[in-house]
Formats: C-alpha cells, structure tokens, sequence
C-alpha cells in the first residue's frame, strides 16, 4: 500500500482536478466527465464511472479519494424543514438545516465548527471554534441533502438556495469558503447561480470588501443594534469594525454589486434593541449611507442560559411599520424548525465543550 495521502478529490475545483490530471498524464478532459459523474449525477464511486477506462480508473483510485461523511440523526420538523447533522472523518460534527417552502428550498450551510465570537444572543456562539470547514466538508452538506431529499434530476431541482447562516462565521473561513463557491457555482456541475447564494456575516470588513470583488453573492449582514454602544455590547466584533466602518463597506458593496440588495438581519430583543427610537435610528442610520437594502426582522429564538427574550409579534409589527412608513422594504422572518432546534442561533453541535462564561 502506498503511504503518500491521498487527495480529497471533493476539495478541488474543476480546474484544480484537470491539473492534477496532467501532471498524472491522464488527458484534461476527463475532469470534466468526473466532474459531471459527482456534481450531476451524485456518483461518489470512479468505478460507477462508466465511460472512463478501466485503466484511468485505476490511476484516479490510486491518486484520489472521496469524502466518507455521514448524515446523522436527521429531525424533521412539522412544518416540514429537516435539521441533520452532518459527521466529518475526524469526528467532527455540524449542522445543516433544509428549509422547503412553496416556491423555493433553501438549505442552511455550516461554515465552522463553533465560532470564535461570541454574540450574547446566539447558541452557536457559546461553543468554541474547533476548526474552520475544509471545501468538501461545505459542499458535502449540499451533496449528501441532496441524497437525503433524491435531488439529482437535473430538470427538476429540489434545493434551489443556499444560505451561510449555520453555524460558525463564514468570513473567517474565507479561502474555503471561496474554494466551496466556485465549486457549488460550477456549470458543468452544481450549477448554482450567485444569486441564489446569500453569505451572511457578522460585519467583517476586510472581507466584507474581498466579497464585494470576488464572490459577488448576495451578502447579509447580522446588524442587530441601531448604535455603537450597544453592537459592542451584544456583538463584540463592533469593537473592531464598527457601524461607520460597516456602512462604508456596505455602501462599496452596492456600487461593486448595483443589482443586488444587502439583507440587514435585526434579531428583535425584547426592551435592548425593539423600542420605536430604535426603529428610528435604523432608518437614520440606513438613509444616512444610503444603501440599497432590505431589512429582514428576526423573531428572538430563545434558548437555555440566554437571559435575553423575544420581542412580542405585535412589537415586531409596529418596529416593522415605522421601517415602511419610511420607505424601507422590511419583512419579518418565519421561524422554521424551531420544535427540533433548527432556528436561527440554535445551531451547535451538542458534542462540544462550552465556552467560558466571561468570554
Ligand atoms: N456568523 C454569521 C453567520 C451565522 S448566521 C453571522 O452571524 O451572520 C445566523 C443568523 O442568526 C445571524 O444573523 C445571527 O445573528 C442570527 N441569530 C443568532 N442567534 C439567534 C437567535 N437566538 N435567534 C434568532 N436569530 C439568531
Ligand atoms: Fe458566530 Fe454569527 Fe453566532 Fe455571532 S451570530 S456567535 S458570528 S455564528
């Protein structure tokens, strides 16, 4: 048996894998017939690959091989959305969750495990970071949904969208992050469509920046307070980047990306951050960048140890109503999922150590 490890052929982008072909002196283009037997078709399997001769094959299962990730524990919830757990060679576990709706299904992709913030009102970010997501290890939770819900028609495509909002802070895993898109955007293969992918981030300038350039997704931001003080308070990362810096950064977005509107995501806290003159400070602030934006109103999805409660739905309403009157586009998210722990800032893998309470 040979001791040189092999490739994670899941961790390579197409052009990476014709590389890779060439210097084994295999022609180019049976990249792209691999390629098409695993993002197209759900084959995992080079002897599956049936117009690649027995000889190639030979050489690619010397060379590569493939990801052997499980779905665990798979939970549906009655209004249909299926929370799963996905389980990394290494033992490693996070979370994904699959969100069917009548025109659409949207899965909800880790991009960490853990996180290395820590904001006051999410679950995830009482665990610590273990370890950033290699490529496969994020594709792998579109692949193995895809198994899960039988979504390999290509005429019919179950899984339409695709939003990094599990578990962990997408920008801080940047470069696989990066690897992963082009993967999942890949024509010959996943095909999805930039604007069908939304990152969202808790406001990383710097990459924020990178994105706006490179990615060119739809991009959301976890604003969640109207002022300086109380971001530091609730979500740390303000105290490196704060809202003036954000706002610069957003508004570069809309010009680097005119076609698309930032999402502003405001988790609504009962008496922190819900009162009208918040409301208002939120239209000040929205207008006085002047960002082409939509505000999305999170329902608050408590958890154990969290002191914080949700704002009452009539709240919500009036906070949403000011935000209209003044000529915003503001929705209010459904909580999907709640009943298996699947909601927004519920995610966390049950098997991690927690963080220290003064962190
Ligand atoms: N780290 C990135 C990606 C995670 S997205 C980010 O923070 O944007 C998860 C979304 O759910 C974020 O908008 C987050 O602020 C929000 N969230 C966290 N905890 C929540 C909770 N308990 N209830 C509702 N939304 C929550
Ligand atoms: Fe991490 Fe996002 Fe949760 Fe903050 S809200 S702790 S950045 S996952």
């Amino acid at each position: 048996m040979s001791h040189i490890k092999k490739i994670n052929i899941e961790n390579l982008t197409r052009v990476n894998l014709a590389k890779t072909l060439e210097i084994l002196a295999l022609k180019p283009f049976i990249a792209n017939q691999i390629w098409q037997w695993i993002y197209r078709k759900g084959k995992f399997n080079f002897s599956e690959m049936s117009n690649v001769s027995k000889l190639n094959i030979r050489i690619l299962q010397d060379k590569f091989v493939f990801n052997n990730f499980q779905i665990v524990n798979p939970k549906t919830s009655f209004d249909g959305t299926i929370k799963f757990l996905v389980k990394f060679e290494d033992g490693n576990i996070v979370e994904s969750v699959f969100i069917p709706e009548e025109t659409r299904a949207t899965l909800c992709i880790s991009s960490q495990i853990g996180c290395t913030l820590s904001c006051k009102f999410c679950h995830t970010g009482t665990q610590t970071l273990v370890r950033n997501l290699e490529p496969a290890e994020i594709v792998s939770q579109i692949i193995l949904t895809k198994n899960l819900i039988n979504d390999w028609d290509d005429n019919h495509k179950k899984l339409t969208n695709l939003v990094f909002m599990g578990m962990g802070e997408p920008f801080f895993n940047y470069d696989n992050l990066a690897t992963a898109i082009k993967i999942i955007c890949d024509p010959q293969g996943l095909n999805f469509s930039k604007k069908r992918i939304t990152i969202s981030t808790s406001g990383l300038v710097p990459e924020i920046l990178r994105c706006s350039n490179e990615l060119k997704t739809n991009l959301a931001i976890s604003l969640h307070a109207t002022n300086d003080k109380l971001r530091n308070e609730i979500m740390g990362i303000n105290k490196k980047y704060p809202l003036n810096q954000l706002f610069e950064a957003c508004k570069i977005y809309n010009q680097q990306n005119p076609d698309q509107k930032i999402t502003f995501e405001y988790v609504m806290l009962k008496d922190i951050n819900d009162s009208r003159q918040h409301a208002h400070e939120l239209v000040d602030l929205i207008k006085k960048y002047n960002i082409n934006c939509k505000v999305n109103l999170i329902p608050f999805n408590q958890w154990q140890g969290c002191d914080y409660k949700n704002s009452s739905i009539d709240n919500i309403k009036v906070f949403q109503e000011i935000l209209q009157k003044n000529k915003l586009i503001a929705t209010i998210r459904k909580t999907r999922g709640s009943d298996v722990m699947g909601a927004c800032g519920q995610l966390k893998s049950e098997s991690q150590r927690p963080k220290k309470s003064s962190s």
